[in-house]
């Protein structure tokens, strides 16, 4: 679809403002591996790196059965995990609601609640034989920010999504948890404390025989990946060092360039920044993640509704289009997708209130445009924590050149961006190219990592029953 040359001249010079070189994405990338290494080295800095005490990675041969529980996404749910040692697994789960007095009332009501909903799970759904002597082991995912001390311990610094429960903050999530199963007289020890991004990794590990990096691009964005522990300096003389060998991190990457020195920051960015219930952290999670596309391509759109003269929709917007968070990411995946601009003209109607006669073509073409040129840039991004990634683990050179080896660079997604998404992973892709080369980036396997948080706290309990 042709636009008047008046409109596109405007598109192209907002378009400007979103384009990524390939000199600024080195740039980027550059700084990545800065904040990675100020990281390693020191606490509190802006990328947290946090030391998971996750020593190994698994590659398939693992068995066993483990239960998982699940808190912090929108239900609890309980699983139990058989894994059968040749990449594959069983996974019978239940979800449970939490209920809003549970959330807020004392936290020893909320572990009772969890440690039920186990005791349920067991005698209701699980098939397995509950011995007498060896208690079932469980890896607890639990998404809200930790303070990790040992695979198994670690102190809730702030609750987060709705939670509140009194007495939780400053204590060890992990003694929360067994305290509330000893007192039913359950016969299940919580042997790890497992973060979801680790989870995401260990499940695409499993299930492929290794993984360089496990990410999450859902609501928010995070990767985890392993290093040699004395490259973790920051560790001092914690025991773990002496032991050798590598750690998982959590990298925390959502929180990339906090300064936003190099972040390309446009005024539609600075206007979600500034409205969000966080200004100024989660600086780079802001350009790439699925709470936030959506809400920045809002803001562009509704700028140019309000251009003089008006570029979209005759000057109108909606009560949808109007509110805060009002234009979700799942329609700019639906819009990316369209076929026609009849297709796109629907999911406006469908979505946003418009009537179908008051959007033209050029209007879907405009609001397609939109889409693509936002998340395009924040797969781009996205990339550039790949990359920085692979390069600061010594499979890549930044501006290209091999790795040492031939290998396969495996990177287990999870979340519905990188499910859902048209186009994201070739987008992600694209960047990779553009910032390692392409022989390096044609060796880059990216693979949904099924279930990180059930398989994944399942191998994080094995993993720890191995490290005990
Ligand atoms: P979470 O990260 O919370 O575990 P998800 O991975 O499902 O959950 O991510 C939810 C986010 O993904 C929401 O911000 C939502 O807007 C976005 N989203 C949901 N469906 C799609 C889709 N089809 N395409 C792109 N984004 C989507």
């Amino acid at each position: 679809h042709q636009l008047p040359p008046a409109k596109q001249a405007v598109l192209d010079q907002i378009a400007s403002g979103f384009k990524l070189s390939q000199t600024k994405l080195h740039e980027i990338t550059q700084r990545f591996l800065e904040e990675y290494a100020l990281g390693l080295s020191a606490y509190n800095h802006p990328l947290a790196m946090i030391p998971t005490y996750v020593t190994g990675v698994p590659d398939g041969s693992e068995t066993g059965t483990f239960l998982a529980l699940d808190l912090g996404g929108t239900n609890l749910r309980v699983c139990e995990i058989q894994l059968h040692g040749d990449k594959t697994f069983t996974l019978r789960q239940q979800k449970y609601k939490v209920s809003e007095a549970l959330k807020t009332g004392e936290a020893s009501a909320l572990f009772d609640y969890l440690a039920d909903s186990v005791d349920h799970f067991l005698t209701e759904i699980s098939d397995s034989q509950i011995s007498n002597e060896e208690a079932l082991s469980l890896g607890l995912t639990f998404s809200f920010p930790v303070e990790q001390s040992a695979i198994d311990k670690g102190i809730l610094l702030t609750w987060t999504k709705g939670f509140a429960a009194r007495n939780a903050v400053g204590k060890d999530v992990v003694g929360l948890l067994q305290d509330a199963f000893d007192r039913k007289h359950l016969h299940v020890k919580c042997v790890a404390l497992v973060n979801d991004t680790v989870g995401a990794m260990l499940s695409r590990a499993y299930a492929s025989g290794d993984c360089m990096l496990g990410a999450i691009f859902g609501t928010g964005t995070n990767g985890a990946f392993a290093v040699k522990v004395e490259e973790l300096t920051k560790l001092g003389n914690d025991p773990a060092v002496a032991k050798g060998g590598l750690m998982i991190l959590n990298t925390e990457w959502g929180a990339f360039n906090n300064s936003r020195s190099v972040l390309p920051s446009t005024p539609f960015d600075q206007k979600v920044d500034r409205e969000s219930i966080n200004p100024t952290f989660q600086a780079f999670e802001k350009f790439i993640s699925g709470l936030y596309l959506g809400e920045i391509t809002r803001n562009l759109l509704l700028s140019l509704v309000d251009s003089v003269p008006s570029l979209l929709f005759s000057g109108l917007s909606t009560p949808t289009l109007n509110s805060h968070y009002g234009f979700d990411t799942a329609y700019m995946s639906a819009i990316e997708n369209a076929k026609t601009a009849q297709e796109v003209k629907q999911v406006l109607v469908e979505n946003l209130g418009f009537k179908l006669e008051a959007i033209s073509d050029d209007d879907a073409a405009i609001v397609r445009w939109a889409c693509e040129t936002v998340a395009t840039r924040g797969a781009y991004l996205s990339g550039c924590a790949v990359a920085a990634t692979m390069i600061q683990t010594g499979h890549a050179q930044l501006g290209g050149g091999s790795g040492p080896e031939e290998k396969i660079l495996k990177v287990g997604v999870d979340g519905s961006l990188a499910e859902h998404y048209p186009g994201f992973q070739d987008r992600v892709r694209q960047a990779i190219r553009l910032i390692v080369g392409e022989e390096v980036e044609s060796r880059v396997e990216i693979a949904m990592a099924k279930d990180g948080s059930g398989v994944g706290a399942a191998l994080c309990a094995l993993q720890a029953l191995k490290q005990a």
